[in-house]
């Protein structure tokens, strides 16, 4: 059986403990003890009640994040992110990507690494768009399934030209995008304007 303390024990030893530090060995022993052993839940909350409003050191701040470095990250925590940014200002506002962030995102999303590929159309496509849409009926020029992206046969976004534009469903857009990544040229589908 184990030995327990009484409460009224305990308590001398707390207000004996009071003001003392441990020595750097009694640390080292307490942390061998301690090792393997888990917080209870209840444990737990008091630690995060305790610490709550505190502020981390950059100290603490660096340590944490080497000890989350490689952990998945629990579902649902990207929501809880977006709840908690929500209504605040965005840290990117004003900013602007660089040429080369650019060419990163355009890599790390399956582009070429050309740096205006993800950039936005015109305002000249928004306005066309509609029309070349209704032209081809809402039917991808590639499959005839319902299609509702308006294409680039050059891949040019500024060459807006109705013989330049195509409708394409989701899939054979994407598809004519991969093919395009690998240089390949695509026959495409020739409309009479
Ligand atoms: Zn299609």
């Amino acid at each position: 059986m184990k030995y327990r303390h009484t409460e009224e024990a305990k308590n001398k030893i707390r207000l004996a403990n009071i003001g003392r530090k441990h020595t750097s060995e009694t640390k080292q022993k307490l942390s061998l003890i301690r090792k393997g052993q888990h917080h209870t839940k209840e444990s737990k909350l008091k630690i995060s009640n305790t610490l709550k409003g505190r502020p981390l050191s950059t100290e603490n701040k660096r340590k944490i994040g080497l000890a989350n470095k490689g952990k998945k990250k629990p579902i649902g925590f990207g929501e809880k992110v977006s709840l908690f940014r929500k209504g605040k200002p965005s840290s990117f506002k004003g900013k602007h990507h660089t040429e080369e962030s650019r060419r990163r995102f355009s890599l790390s999303h399956g582009g070429t690494g050309i740096s205006h590929e993800f950039e936005e159309y015109p305002f000249e496509f928004d306005l066309i768009r509609p029309t070349i849409l209704k032209r081809d009926n809402h039917t991808c020029q590639f499959c005839f399934k319902f299609g509702n992206h308006v294409h680039h046969k050059d891949h040019d976004k500024n060459n807006n030209e109705p013989s330049n534009l195509l409708t394409l469903c989701c899939s054979c857009n994407s598809k004519e995008v991969n093919v395009w990544t690998k240089n390949k040229k695509v026959n495409h589908v020739n409309i009479n304007n």
